[in-house]
């Protein structure tokens, strides 16, 4: 724990030491600027001092100069106040984060998960941070023809997720709909400068969040061509297509022509209140050209902005390939039509059948009938928008049905870190971010099915014989009470229901003695919940109402819950979603 301490306020020790070295490097670089401007107004000064020429045309041509050469020294001076204070600012945003993050970290310092949540989030922030810092440095590169490029192999899936965790809580901020689209994508692996092709996306990205108003629409796309290239370089090169769209403030046709230029910022009151240095565009102008790729842009002030790159790479190592089980089906839920078809594409292309359905009823009536006429799907791909209820929900519902081992992916946009509680309580044992990359999709699911084969159990136990057994099942959801009817009867057992704990007491009331051999109870109900309906039958006067089996059915298995059902009278808890190897075990100890 001290260690984990010890490391978040060394962070915040450095990242303080960085702000310090940054500024003064900051400082440095403009004193050398304004230096070279008044350098060159006392030359000139100089030579008019010295001059013995009399003539007044030439004394005027020396004042002209002299009166340029101060209002350029004026200039610089303004840009250097302008460019501190843009600068102190962006510095501030990223620093704001890594502070945050650790004192979310230091106080959650007990759980794991939480704290490298925001050791992760810290070292995003802090790599943007540096970035912003390499800006400066990378101007005066740029000035002095320094500037270098690594050749290093990256995953573009890696660094589309690294763009969207660092822009989604900005544009959120602002209450964007930032949308990430992928297009045609044939080579994963690449070889390049992964830090600054991600400097020049988050660059123009980030210009689309800045410069739009609140609510706006920025549409980001990332898809290849391919191009052949000739026989001394052998192979195929792959030409990275981005482009970003927004619907912001605009620019106009004459600012478009200076847009490149360093220090360079449309000057309007709108403009004025939003923190930049104007070097963003100049930086990215120059590493585009630099890596032989292209950059458009197209402009229309009030209307919006778009910026095309295109990038050439070369191809890194094949992805690695997944085991797929070719022929089976994959169950595909997803109301949005755009990511289903895509969900499908990439399945049908590993030889899986992919089945797609956009409504989570139907999705569970269909999964009953396969479970009943045995042709299961290998697994189930939850998308974030169903027709009509939320994923987790249906995923509980899947669960509850399919097993403990069945695969169930959810393919979502959300950060997983904030999700993770809640959708593996819900039974979701995969996660896919968005936007989907191929190798993300199939990679996750192969690794899932390996497991999932790995621990097969079966869950019917052919020794035992059911038919005998009767189950009293009370349980208000009709879908709930679907799933667990359909479960115990593909076992051989009877069972009748009940849609509350009122209803149950009299079912039990007018059955026979010992007939029940288990009675599953519900807690909340509406009528009558479990806890009363248990205590009712336990007063009955009948011999068998002392030793009915009464177990306990509740979403929560929390030690509260299970002390309240002991004193209820019930026998035992079994936590929802039903575990049917758990149902299984429960059933089979009554029948002894
Ligand atoms: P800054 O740090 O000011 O954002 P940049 O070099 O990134 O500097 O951009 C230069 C200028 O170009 C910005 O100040 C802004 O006036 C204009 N600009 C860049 N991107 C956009 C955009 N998407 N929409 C409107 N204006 C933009």
């Amino acid at each position: 724990m001290n260690k984990t301490i010890k490391a978040a306020e060394r962070v915040s020790f450095f990242m303080i030491r960085l702000i310090e070295l940054s500024i003064s490097v900051i400082l440095f670089i403009v004193v050398r600027y304004k230096q070279g401007g008044i350098m060159k107004v006392e030359k000139e000064n100089g030579k008019e001092l010295h001059d013995t020429d009399p003539r007044q045309a030439e004394l005027e041509r020396m004042n002209t100069a002299l009166e340029e050469a101060l209002k350029a020294a004026e200039a610089a001076n303004q840009a250097k106040s302008n460019f501190l204070s843009n600068m102190s600012h962006d510095i501030r945003t990223p620093m704001n984060a890594i502070i945050g993050m650790t004192s979310i970290g230091l106080s959650h310092i007990d759980e794991k998960a939480r704290v490298q949540d925001c050791l992760l989030k810290i070292r995003t922030a802090s790599e943007h941070l540096m970035s912003l810092v390499n800006d400066v440095l990378d101007m005066s590169r740029i000035d002095s023809g320094r500037m270098t490029f690594n050749e290093e192999e990256f995953s573009l899936a890696d660094m589309v997720h690294d763009i969207a965790v660092i822009m989604r809580p900005q544009a959120l901020q602002k209450k964007h709909r930032l949308s990430i689209h992928i297009g045609q994508i044939y080579q994963e692996n690449l070889i390049g400068d992964p830090l600054r092709l991600r400097q020049i996306l988050v660059n123009i990205i980030g210009n689309a969040v800045k410069y739009t108003m609140d609510g706006g629409q920025i549409d980001v796309n990332f898809c290849q061509k391919t191009e052949e290239m000739d026989d001394r370089d052998g192979g195929r090169r792959f030409w990275l297509l981005f482009s970003c769209k927004d619907n912001g403030i605009g620019m106009s046709r004459e600012f478009l022509e200076r847009i490149f230029v360093p220090f360079e910022r449309v000057s309007n009151t709108t403009i004025s209140k939003i923190e930049g240095t104007g070097l963003g565009m100049a930086i990215v102008k120059n590493l585009v050209d630099r890596m032989g790729g292209q950059i458009r842009v197209e402009s229309e002030e009030g209307a919006g902005s778009r910026f095309d790159v295109e990038i050439p790479l070369m191809a890194g190592q094949g992805e690695k390939r997944t085991k797929l089980p070719s022929g089976q089906s994959v169950l595909v839920v997803e109301s949005r039509q755009d990511i289903a078809l895509k969900i499908a594409d990439y399945l049908a292309k590993e030889g899986l059948e992919p089945v797609h359905m956009d409504s989570g009823l139907q999705a569970v009536t269909w999964l009953t009938e396969a479970r009943f006429e045995m042709h299961m799907p290998c697994a189930l791909l939850l998308g974030q928008e169903l027709g009509d209820m939320p994923a987790l929900e249906l995923a509980a519902h899947v669960r509850q049905l399919a097993g403990p081992d069945f695969p169930i992916l959810l393919v979502s946009e959300e950060d997983w870190a904030e999700i993770e509680y809640r959708a593996v309580r819900a039974g979701i044992n995969g996660f896919v971010p968005c936007p989907l990359f191929p190798s993300r999709l199939l990679g996750t699911l192969s690794d899932l099915l390996e497991k999932a084969s790995e621990d097969e159990e079966t869950y019917t136990n052919e020794d035992v014989d059911y038919s005998g057994c009767h189950v009293l099942l009370v349980e208000d959801n009709e879908l709930n009470q679907e799933i667990a009817v359909e479960l115990l009867t593909m076992i051989g057992v009877q069972v009748e229901t009940a849609e509350n704990g009122a209803r149950a007491v009299e079912i039990f009331e007018a059955s026979s003695p010992d007939y029940f051999n288990v009675i599953l109870m519900d807690i909340q109900m509406p009528v009558m919940n479990g806890y009363d309906a248990t205590r009712k039958i336990r007063s009955l006067p009948r011999k068998d109402a002392g030793n009915v089996w009464i177990v306990a059915m509740t979403a929560n298995a929390f030690v509260e819950d299970i002390r309240l059902s002991r004193e209820a009278g019930m026998n035992e808890h079994c936590s929802k979603p039903i575990d049917p190897k758990r149902l299984q075990e429960i059933i089979s100890s009554r029948m002894k």
